[in-house]
């Protein structure tokens, strides 16, 4: 029997395994890690996903899967297809899906593994507290890393520096009249100010980014339909151009721009693999921080609570970068430089908030598996810095560029390939991939072997 490691026990190693199992093969799985991941931690009820229920189910072939649950979970039986609920809901999903994976004879060890090495043609994995653990197949579902800490953060005393805000209350303990600074003004800080809000928080509250660009709202539509044809372009500023001109014949049919954004969504990955790394970097440099405030879009309920803050004036948003972050007695000093701007401002707050989002450059992450990985040349960084090196199907390249059979990836680490690889509807897809691949390599080489090649980049 072959003995198949899924290490990360958030959605992406849950889904993994589910589509393992469903495979039916003769194979032994172990989800190896804490479940459910970092994502869907949050208790608080106003927290929401920002997929709606009908996207969010684990197989793409019982797509209200996760609906049918979230309508038993709130007592809720007609709940739309289109609601956006909180992410706890998500949470006890995932709950209950590794409960049936263990009755179906999936191993679940809480651990943590530390390091990674190949014992040809298997592997063994190093844990925290187990010990070690053979396997002939290994799935990294790792996901996002917590945001790099901020220049100056870590001298900071515990109450005036949130260094990872995803698992923890930041209003508890918080004077509420506080002058908070959260740095980063993506989805984190979303969170965090909704957390306020709740919370009837009564001091300002600042937010930079070097744009000062925010979420935009998000409207349920019909995806526009489209075609890879149509889409096709040779580089990224023409693709750019046509998404704007398909936006505004939306706009001008009174239909809104979100249909464009839903409709190229699962053309996505091709148009992201068809570009050149030059045109990737292009896209990196000049277009994904609007890119992003289009695409990750918020929910209507929580751009209602951004909205009043901005109307009150509670929250001041600035288009800065930070330069450091000092102590001065009960207070932070934070030194600034606003964009377009060469002088360095000073401003003072009593606590600092890090929502910068996940960190996806491996060089800057704290991670003993991932220092293994590279150490032992098992695992490369993508040349984007955007997680693994890996093929489209997410088996990770070796130092030496050769994609392995049994070493696969899915979800964020996927970023750099993939591009679009980080929610739901994308993981279930790549899950599904890689339990048929596993499989297939499983039967048709029981004699485990790397094969060479297969686009090496
Ligand atoms: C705050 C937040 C909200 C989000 N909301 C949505 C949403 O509404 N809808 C959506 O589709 N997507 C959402 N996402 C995107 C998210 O990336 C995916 O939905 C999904 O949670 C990714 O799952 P994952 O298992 O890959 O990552 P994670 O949830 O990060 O889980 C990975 C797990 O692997 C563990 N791990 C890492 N290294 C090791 C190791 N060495 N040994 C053992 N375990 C290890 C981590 O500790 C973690 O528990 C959200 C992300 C965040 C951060």
């Amino acid at each position: 029997m072959k003995k198949i490691v899924c290490i990360g026990a958030g959605a992406s190693g849950i889904i993994a395994a589910l589509h393992l199992v469903e495979q039916d093969f003769n194979a032994q799985i172990i989800l190896l890690g804490e479940a459910p991941g970092p994502a869907y931690s949050t208790p608080e009820p106003y927290h929401i996903l920002n997929v709606t229920a009908r996207n969010m189910s684990a197989f793409a072939s019982d797509p209200l899967h996760f609906h049918r649950f979230a309508e038993g979970c709130l007592g809720h039986p007609d709940l739309s297809h289109e609601a956006f609920v909180a992410r706890k809901v998500f949470r006890e999903y995932l709950e209950m899906l590794l409960e049936e994976l263990q009755q179906r004879g999936v191993q679940y060890i809480k651990d943590q593994a530390i390091a990674l090495s190949c014992t040809h043609p298997g592997y063994r994995i190093e844990t925290t507290v187990s010990g070690s653990i053979e396997a002939d197949g290994v799935v990294l579902a790792m996901g996002n890393f917590p945001a790099a800490s901020l220049p100056g953060g870590e001298t900071l005393a515990p109450e005036q520096y949130i260094a990872v805000p995803w698992n923890k209350n930041i209003a508890e303990g918080l004077d509420p009249a506080a002058e908070v600074l959260f740095v980063g003004t993506g989805l984190t800080m979303i969170d965090g100010a909704t957390t306020l809000a709740h919370y009837g928080h009564k001091g300002s509250v600042m937010a930079l980014s070097r744009r000062g660009l925010l979420p935009l709202a998000r409207t349920i539509v019909d995806p526009l339909p489209m075609s890879m044809e149509e889409l096709s372009a040779d580089s990224v500023t023409r693709l750019m151009h046509k998404l704007r001109q398909m936006a505004q014949d939306q706009m001008q049919r009174g239909e809104p721009w979100d249909r464009v954004i839903d409709g190229i969504r699962p053309f996505l990955q091709p148009l992201w693999t068809g570009f050149n790394r030059v045109e990737q970097k292009r896209f990196l440099r000049h277009a994904s921080v609007y890119w992003d405030i289009h695409r990750h879009r918020i929910p209507q309920e929580s751009a209602d609570v951004l909205a009043s803050l901005l109307a009150s004036a509670q929250l001041h948003v600035m288009a800065a970068r930070l330069i450091e972050l000092n102590q001065k007695g009960s207070r932070v000093e934070v030194s600034l430089r606003r964009r377009g701007q060469n002088a360095i401002e000073r401003i003072s707050v009593d606590c600092v908030i890090n929502c910068t989002g996940p960190v996806a450059d491996y060089h800057r992450v704290d991670s003993p598996l991932l220092r293994s990985l590279f150490a032992s040349g098992l695992a490369r960084p993508h040349p984007l810095k955007l997680g693994f090196d890996a093929t489209p199907e997410g088996k990770l390249y070796n130092a030496d560029g050769i994609a392995q059979d049994t070493l696969r990836t899915l979800g964020p680490p996927l970023k750099g390939v993939l591009w679009e690889s980080i929610a739901v509807p994308e993981i279930r897809a790549e899950a599904a991939t890689l339990a048929k691949a596993l499989e297939a390599t499983f039967r048709e080489q029981p004699e485990l072997s790397v094969k060479k090649g297969e686009g090496e980049s």
